[in-house]
């Protein structure tokens, strides 16, 4: 392939190295294999740590002016290569071409706004109440171990990386396997940046778990960040707890989306569209559950799979493709299986439901869904609507919340009042109230419940790499 950040070696203290042993990446579009990575063990990821510590001493005490710099340099070579790094991301996600040009620009926009929030990391100077001083800094919390998934390859650690740079910070990553070119290519963008040896290294490896471990116990790591599942979120805060490590997580979510009975009904549909089938589903704030209030249940499920029936399933790089491949067979299966959970306790399939060639899944609309169903209490991760009916309100607030999850929600009404009263109600980090997508550099995104902890994005997201100190002045 010509492609300059398509690179076949990991990254550490400023070099790209070779392995002892490879494994091979998959194009889930057409299951061939895309290229090799070093398949790296625990004690490379320790060397890194070691790099990434002895690193931290110097960049935390460059002036901010100067990471900004280097993090705006960051920001211009990713939109200069923005091609480039499309290319990898849908050979190695599967993802259309036109997301992964869109995820470039999602994730290079927290570059952009970190190297400019940065700058406002202030302090405090607070009135007393006695002849102290008390003044407050933020400083750099330290080395953050980074572990990310596959279904944003680039943007999930962008929003990582740039406000730990800038904060001070020094990062070693472990990309998910399926998808380590993308975070190899940005590597190169950070070289070329300016990013010194050690600041930010890559661990491309097969080892999730021994390298979670590492991270995520390693006393060097004072932080680590994670989105993933809540499965191993769970895992990683246990582990963290051994040095009580700071920790944010971004993990899995169960989101509802309601149309109420005095919603724009084809502003929905659009909305609905668009946030379930970007990534073919695979994003931790599509949505899982509809709850249609049944005055206007019938009409929205018709608009709703006319549209859906019309999407163009097809390889990412073939013009015009909206929903491209699950990730890998595993996926199919389960996305299979719920289908067929659903169907079984009564759910009628409206349309698609089916296997395609290889990985791809047809969209699939089903109506009539039980409370019962699987795809009521667990995340789909694939390119399935299924719709529930509600009759008030307050059944529709319920039926929303009874989840131990609580990342994004969505929900369509044209009544103030109601909106306002649905937002406020609705347990979830992040609403999106007439719109099906939410994300955005400069908001806090994040979950709560069982969905994570802490926040990426906005000025939030900052905090989340910097420790406040306060210093005490005697006055005496
Ligand atoms: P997904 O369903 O998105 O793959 P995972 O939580 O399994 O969600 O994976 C997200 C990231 O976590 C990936 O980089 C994966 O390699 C990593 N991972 C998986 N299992 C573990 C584990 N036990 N400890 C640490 N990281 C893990």
């Amino acid at each position: 392939m010509k492609n300059s950040l398509f690179i076949q070696k990991a990254y550490i203290n400023g070099e790209f190295v070779e392995g002892n042993s490879t494994f091979e990446v998959i194009n889930p579009s057409t299951n061939s294999a895309i290229g090799t990575v070093p398949d790296l063990g625990v004690a490379d990821c320790k060397n890194a740590i070691v790099e990434a510590h002895s690193a931290w001493q110097m960049w935390k005490e460059r002036p901010m002016g100067e990471r900004s710099a280097i993090v705006r340099r960051l920001f211009e070579l990713t939109q200069a290569h923005k091609h480039e790094l499309a290319e990898i991301m849908t050979l190695e996600s599967g993802k259309p071409l036109k997301e992964s040009l869109g995820e470039v620009e999602y994730g290079n926009a927290f570059v952009e706004w970190f190297a400019e929030e940065g700058k406002r990391a202030y302090g405090e100077t607070i009135p007393s109440n006695n002849t102290m001083r008390i003044v407050t800094i933020k400083q750099a919390v330290g080395v953050v171990g980074a572990i990310t998934p596959w279904n944003f390859p680039l943007a999930m650690i962008s929003r990582k990386l740039a406000p730990a740079l800038v904060a001070g910070c020094t990062m070693v990553l472990k990309p998910a396997s399926q998808t380590p070119f993308t975070a190899l290519a940005l590597a190169k963008l950070a070289d070329m940046a300016g990013v010194p040896k050690g600041v930010f290294s890559v661990i491309t490896s097969k080892d999730s778990k021994g390298l979670g471990e590492e991270l995520a116990t390693n006393p060097l790591i004072r932080k680590i960040t994670f989105t993933g599942s809540t499965e191993v979120g769970k895992t990683l805060m246990e582990q963290a707890a051994s040095t009580i490590k700071r920790v944010s997580f971004e993990l899995g979510g169960n989101a509802p989306f309601i149309v109420f009975d005095d919603a724009d009904i084809d502003a929905a549909v659009r909305g609905a569209v668009a946030g379930k089938f970007r990534n073919a589903g695979q994003t931790c704030v599509s949505i899982n559950r509809f709850y249609v209030q049944d005055s206007v249940y019938e009409t929205f499920a018709a608009k709703l799979t006319e549209a859906v029936s019309n999407l163009k399933v097809a390889d990412g790089f073939e013009e015009g493709s909206q929903v491209g491949p699950l990730i890998n067979a595993k996926a199919v299966e389960k996305v299979q299986a719920h289908v067929e959970d659903a169907i079984q306790k009564g759910a009628k399939l409206q349309t698609g439901g089916q296997q395609l060639k290889g990985n791809f899944f047809a969209p699939t609309v089903l109506t009539e869904v039980a409370d019962n169903a699987l795809i009521q209490s667990q995340e789909i991760f694939g390119p399935i609507c299924a719709l529930f009916k509600f009759h008030s309100e307050e059944e529709a607030i319920q039926k929303a919340n009874d989840t131990p999850f609580g990342l994004a929600a969505y929900f369509y009404s044209q009544n103030i009042h109601r909106c306002q009263r649905v937002g406020e109600a609705l347990e979830a980090g992040m609403i999106g109230i007439n719109t099906g997508l939410i994300s955005n550099a400069a908001a806090p995104f994040g979950g709560i419940k069982q969905s994570g902890i802490g926040r990426e994005g906005s000025r939030y997201g900052l905090d989340e790499y910097m420790e406040i100190k306060y210093l005490c002045f005697g006055n005496e």
